[in-house]
């Protein structure tokens, strides 16, 4: 079997953000913001609307981690529906705005499309964005002179900083795939196209994460699968994230949450099952959690000091 990417020597932690859609969001993402930096994060990523929509919104919140904080931003970008140069282009952007880290997804085509159909745009798949970063990246560092601080005028070749670029990984299988073997050859794919860290999407049970990472290890999958991971707070949250994301509805989650008959019974449960589900998921060969936040701290906090990591770097008020 081929080696493990193992970059860390103990497990890690990262969050997922959305970018706020009004003032009132905006406010509250702030206040939780300043939680989650505090907790120490490998890194905070902040997604992207598969259609373009958010890459203000999202370029923002990247900034401002950027310039107040020294947590890494992973920025989330598809590309579906872009051209090369419209791809190219936001790259570029991100790139000159300081973002490093990205998480390159192919996005979901619009409902009721047909691969093919030409207003897909040109990249079809993931791999082939991860391919294109690296490009644009390599080709700026080629050309890049920065100035000599201390000798005005003098310029010298930029000092080459390596990106990181993530792909998404599917545990239960991609809503589109016919077989594990595809979901395994499209996650090797993306490595082959350059990508060095796998996100999964969220799943409810150890074992599905615990099965696919076996199958992806013996498949030649080498970088670290970080097992994404949401504390889901009540049934009607449940029922949106399953419909949202096409897994199957988690029918003993479901019937904890229900069970319960106040909105902080429902929360315990969901984040006594994302402890449970973290603690079953990290060891050797397990990175560690990344957090699906809701852009909320509260709930992620309560899950890494029940998982233990939270110990690991900093404690939190
Ligand atoms: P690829 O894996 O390259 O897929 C390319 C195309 O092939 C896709 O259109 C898909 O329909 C199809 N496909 C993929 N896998 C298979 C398979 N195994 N078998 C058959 N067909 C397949 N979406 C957003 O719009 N914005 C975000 O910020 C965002 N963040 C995400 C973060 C994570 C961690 C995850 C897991 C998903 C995220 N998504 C996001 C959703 C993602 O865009 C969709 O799941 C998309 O369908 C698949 O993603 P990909 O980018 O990995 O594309």
């Amino acid at each position: 079997m081929s080696t493990v990417t193992t970059a860390f020597d103990r497990p890690t932690f990262s969050f997922e953000l959305y970018p706020p859609r009004s003032a009132a969001a905006e406010e509250a993402l702030l206040g939780s913001l300043e939680h989650l930096v505090n907790a120490g994060p490998e890194f905070i990523s902040v997604t992207y609307g598969a259609n373009g929509s958010s890459r203000s919104s999202s370029l923002a919140v990247l900034l401002r981690l950027l310039a107040e904080t020294d947590v890494r931003a992973m920025a989330h970008l598809t590309c579906v529906g872009s051209s090369y140069a419209e791809a190219t282009r936001l790259i570029r952007e991100f790139l000159d705005a300081g973002v490093t880290s990205f998480l390159a997804l192919r996005g979901d085509p619009p409902a009721g499309s047909v691969e093919g159909d030409a207003f897909l745009g040109d990249l079809g798949s993931a791999g082939e964005l991860v391919q294109l970063i690296h490009r644009v990246q390599a080709e700026r560092e080629q050309f890049s002179l920065n100035d000599v601080p201390g000798f005005p005028g003098a310029k010298r070749l930029s000092s080459g900083h390596k990106v990181t670029i993530a792909v998404a990984a599917f545990p239960n299988g991609h809503p589109r795939s016919r077989s594990v073997e595809q979901d395994l050859d499209t996650l090797l794919a993306k490595e082959a196209a350059g990508a060095n860290l796998a996100i999964t999407q969220l799943f409810f049970h150890a074992d599905d994460y615990l099965r696919f990472v076996d199958q992806a290890r013996s498949a030649g999958v080498t970088m670290r699968i970080l097992p994404g991971i949401m504390p889901v707070l009540s049934p009607q949250r449940l029922r949106r994230i399953v419909e949202l994301t096409d897994e199957k509805l988690p029918a003993d989650l479901l019937a904890k949450l229900e069970a319960q008959s106040t909105p902080e019974g429902q929360a315990a449960v969901g984040i006594e099952h994302a402890i449970d589900l973290g603690n079953q998921v990290i060891g050797d060969d397990r990175p560690g959690l990344h957090l699906y936040t809701f852009n909320q701290h509260e709930a992620v906090i309560e899950v890494l000091r029940g998982t233990g990591l939270l110990s690991l770097t900093t404690e939190h008020n």
